[in-house]
């Protein structure tokens, strides 16, 4: 039987090749070389001024709330339907989330929602690239400008993607990607912060560092508490190798949603990911949101399709529903769209190293499992 995965890299010779020669050679004077060129590649190519490579995105969000002073009493919006770690880091500060509304078609964080839940304690907005796609970043970024407030861009699953033709990763004062090995882009866990301001850049920089002083060259001289958030040479090396082939992951990731859209497009009853003329999508996972009257959640087809080696996974739930975040109570009647569209979705396996068969292997099972046809 077939055992189609949910999600996985491509990894290559040449990424094999760079990390081979990182764990041979990046020591001692290279130390820094594999995180250093990463960093500055990542930028050019996403468009900032400024990259910070990181262990992970999670703490890439870190630094950002902190390099932007966001702290106990504060409030920042973020959307219901993503990963706990778009709001996670929120915690670590002491900084409360707003669960805000997403939007029916891209379902990225929606403005008139966070309109509706906007308070002058609120310091910042944490929009997610969900999927790949985008949300309305003129309105967004017009609607931070107007309250004076933040934008950190969560683009985790969107390497590659463009609104209106800029690049996901190059919106609001930081924006943040996730190099785990699940994301478009690996290496092995990784992240990294990227900004245009110089001030967080050097704020971050420290942080990243334990608070080691700046300026004079006394050693092991801390200013303050901070973190080890570094990334490893050889996960650069591997990222390295990755970027340089970017272009190729994308087309595949594209690749991959053209496959179920040939098979699953013309069902009325499924819902695929949108992308709007003014965006590029690069499908992180290709989703379906199953019409509620088929009679059943993602939760009753998800097990039937394991049974066929059909690896799904439930769209995310509203971070309010969450048992993690209980105290702040289901926001059920404020973000109905969240709520309605997330028991109904689900991934549908999208690994870097699927083909055309396996999409095609994955399309006729849900339509024999739905009794769509
Ligand atoms: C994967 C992901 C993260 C976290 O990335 P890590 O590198 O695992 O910390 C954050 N936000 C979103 C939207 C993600 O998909």
């Amino acid at each position: 039987m077939p055992n189609i995965p949910i999600a996985g890299p491509w990894i290559t010779q040449k990424e094999i090749d760079y990390v081979s020669e990182a764990v041979a050679n990046g020591w001692y004077s290279r130390a820094n070389e594999y995180p250093n060129q990463f960093e500055t590649k990542m930028a050019a190519y996403i468009g900032r001024k400024y990259a910070i490579s990181l262990p992970s995105c999670t703490s890439a969000i870190h630094l950002a709330l902190l390099g932007l002073g966001i702290g106990p009493g504060d409030e920042v919006i973020v959307p219901e339907i993503t990963w706990i770690a778009s709001a996670a880091p929120l915690k670590y500060v002491g900084a409360k989330p707003i669960f805000a509304d997403i939007d029916e078609k891209t379902w990225c964080i929606s403005v008139d929602s966070i309109k509706k839940v906007m308070t002058d304690r609120v310091k910042a907005i944490i929009p997610v690239d969900l999927y790949g796609n985008m949300p309305a970043m003129d309105d967004l970024l017009a609607l931070a400008a107007e309250h004076k407030i933040a934008i950190i861009e969560d683009a985790a699953q969107a390497v590659g993607s463009k609104f209106a033709g800029k690049n996901a990763g190059s919106f609001g004062d930081a924006s943040v990607f996730s190099f785990k090995h699940n994301k478009t882009l690996t290496t092995g866990e990784g992240g990294i912060l990227l900004t245009d301001r110089k001030d967080m850049y050097d704020r971050c920089c420290f942080l990243r560092d334990h608070g080691r002083a700046t300026t004079g060259n006394k050693l092991f001289w801390n200013e303050e508490v901070a973190f080890n958030y570094r990334m490893s040479s050889i996960g650069a090396a591997l990222g390295l190798a990755q970027l340089e082939r970017v272009g190729e992951l994308i087309q595949r990731r594209r690749d991959i949603f053209t496959w179920y859209h040939e098979k699953l497009a013309d069902i009325p009853q499924l819902t695929l990911n949108y992308e709007a003329p003014n965006v590029f999508n690069t499908y992180w996972m290709a989703t379906v949101i199953l019409s509620p009257e088929l009679g059943m959640t993602k939760e009753e087809l998800i097990p039937r399709l394991q049974t066929k080696g059909v690896n799904c996974r439930p769209f995310f739930y509203p971070l309010s529903q969450l048992p993690a975040y209980a105290e702040f109570g289901s926001k059920e009647l404020e973000n109905p769209i969240a709520y309605k569209l997330s028991p109904y979705g689900v991934n549908l396996p999208s690994p870097l190293n699927l083909t055309r068969e396996d999409a095609h292997f994955v399309c006729d099972n849900l339509i024999d499992v739905l009794g769509v046809k």
